[in-house]
């Protein structure tokens, strides 16, 4: 996982920022035209599949931040879908291996 951990009370401090909602404009790929240009998965709201709830992260705005950058940079809420595909956008728009999609390419 590349997301920094952060304790709680940050954590808290972002979601309440946040209004508990995922902050995502549009960084997946998504133009979540559902919410208003913003994504609409909310906090321990049931997930769009399956039985789980939904869990924001907080997490830098630029999701391919190394961890020590990811300390000091600003955080915003994130669901998990939304997080996993704007980093995979964000790497390949830098032309950056996607590690998760790396091993399909190794000899
Ligand atoms: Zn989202
Ligand atoms: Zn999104």
């Amino acid at each position: 996982m590349s997301e920094p951990i952060v304790c709680a009370r940050q954590w808290r401090r972002v979601m309440r920022v946040a209004g508990y909602r995922c902050q995502c404009t549009g960084a997946c790929g998504a133009d979540h035209t559902q919410g208003g240009g913003r994504c609409s998965r909310e906090h321990d709201r049931p997930a769009d599949k399956g039985p789980q709830r939904n869990r924001l992260l907080a997490a830098p705005a630029d999701p391919t931040l190394s961890p020590t950058l990811a300390a000091r940079a600003e955080l915003r809420a994130w669901c998990g879908p939304c997080h996993a595909t704007a980093c995979r956008t964000a790497r390949r728009a830098r032309n950056e291996p996607d590690p998760a999609q790396g091993a399909l390419f190794s000899p």
